[in-house]
């Protein structure tokens, strides 16, 4: 392994030497974060460090959904939190879809405008959220200036070939995007802006002093005028102090389908599982509430508990009566805490974070590395 002090002149000046702006993690926070810099400072050097070959934590990992919040994910919300927070997570995730689409042009993601059904399978339940209808539609009117953001769908089964659900709940305002095609639409502009991104560094602690930050990696020491923490769900490993837990959440995608009626993006269950296609394929994920003390964990593996929940919910419920086998299976790490929505903090005069994204980044990741980057900017 070449450490950073037998690199050669030309390696160490051009790459490692005076830098102005450095961020760790290459996630949609770390990059959205580095472009903002890119925007406010033409001539400054930017450096990235990524500890693995692509990024390895929620970005590159996720479902794509476009969301902002589902009836039952925010009538729970609001059980556990106190309103006036809730609602301005609402709001950061509607401005933060906003601010992703402003970034890239839709094309560019293949976003869809298709909305999304929270899927209900009690009928008591679907009583009691219809309940709360007016009131979700007032408020998100008042976050987004949209009328009737949900409206009630009794027949899901028949129009998606679904099992077993009483209805469903249609939020007119969510979409998808492509999550592929983000990474690199991503990719493309952090070259086309001259930022430094070194993959297979990782930092494993950090000194700031009065004028930099001395920052030790796998590879030796580098320094910076700034610095920048964007690893998400793995905060606690740099930044013990801060409410920050990692999440796995665990994903299957089916083998193709074909007449594959459910087109769309659904939710379930407060959010803790979603489905979509992508093309004539169901991507799957979710189950962490089956066993939260497991899925605490940085191991980005499967567990059978999960993995057969997962598969049961699509013979029994999503797909019945279809053939399919499932042809991937992945994980990724979200960052979670005690309170939903993200910490987005100095914590001294040149270090600041932006971590804990929970399962929302794809909304908020884009305003979320913007604020970072005021902060580092100050
Ligand atoms: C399976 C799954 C499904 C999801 N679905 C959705 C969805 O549909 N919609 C939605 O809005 N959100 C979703 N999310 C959440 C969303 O993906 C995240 O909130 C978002 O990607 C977080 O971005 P980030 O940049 O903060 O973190 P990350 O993408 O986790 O990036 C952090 C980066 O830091 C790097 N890193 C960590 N430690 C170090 C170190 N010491 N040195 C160097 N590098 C380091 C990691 O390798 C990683 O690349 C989902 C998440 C998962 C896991």
């Amino acid at each position: 392994m070449i450490q950073f002090k037998q690199l050669s002149f030309w390696e160490k000046v051009t790459l490692l030497e005076e830098i102005d702006f450095l961020i760790v993690g290459s996630g949609i926070v770390g990059s959205a974060c580095a472009l903002e810099l890119r925007r406010k400072n033409p001539d400054a050097k930017i450096v990235i460090l990524e500890r693995s070959y692509l990024p390895l934590g929620a970005s590159t990992k996720n479902a794509g959904f476009a969301c902002f919040g589902s009836v039952t994910e925010l009538l729970d919300d609001l059980k556990n939190t106190p309103e006036e927070r809730v609602w301005n997570t609402v709001k950061l995730r509607f401005e933060g879809l906003e601010r992703l689409l402003q970034r890239f042009p839709v094309s560019e993601l293949n976003y869809e405008n298709c909305g999304s059904y929270d899927l209900i399978m009690d009928e008591d339940e679907l009583m009691f959220y219809g309940s709360k209808l007016a009131y979700l539609n007032h408020q998100i009117e008042f976050i987004t200036g949209k009328k009737d953001c949900y409206s009630f769908e009794k027949n899901v089964n028949a129009k998606f070939g679904f099992k077993g659900f009483e209805g469903g709940y249609f939020n007119r305002l969510e979409g998808a995007i492509d999550t592929g095609k983000l990474l690199l639409a991503t990719q493309r502009d952090l070259a086309k802006n001259g930022i430094i991104v070194l993959n297979g560094i990782e930092v494993t602690d950090f000194h700031p002093d009065q004028n930099e930050v001395l920052i030790e990696t796998n590879y030796g020491e580098i320094r910076s005028k700034k610095l920048g923490i964007t690893i998400n769900g793995f905060a606690k490993k740099l930044l013990p102090e801060l409410d920050v837990e990692p999440a796995r959440a665990q994903v299957i995608v089916t083998s193709e389908i074909p007449d594959l009626q459910a087109k769309g993006t659904f939710h379930l269950d407060k959010g803790y599982y979603y489905f979509r296609n992508i093309g004539n394929r169901i991507l799957l994920g979710g189950g962490r509430n089956l066993d939260f003390k497991t899925e605490n964990t940085f191991e980005l593996s499967q567990s059978k508990l999960i993995q057969d929940a997962l598969e049961e919910l699509l013979k029994e419920k999503i797909l019945p009566n279809r053939d399919f086998t499932i042809d991937y299976r992945w994980s990724g790490t979200m960052g979670v805490g005690n309170e939903k929505g993200p910490i987005i903090e100095k914590i001294n005069s040149n270090t600041a974070v932006g971590v804990r994204l929970g399962g929302m980044g794809v909304a908020i990741g884009s305003l979320a590395g913007e604020k970072l980057a005021s902060l580092l900017n100050e």
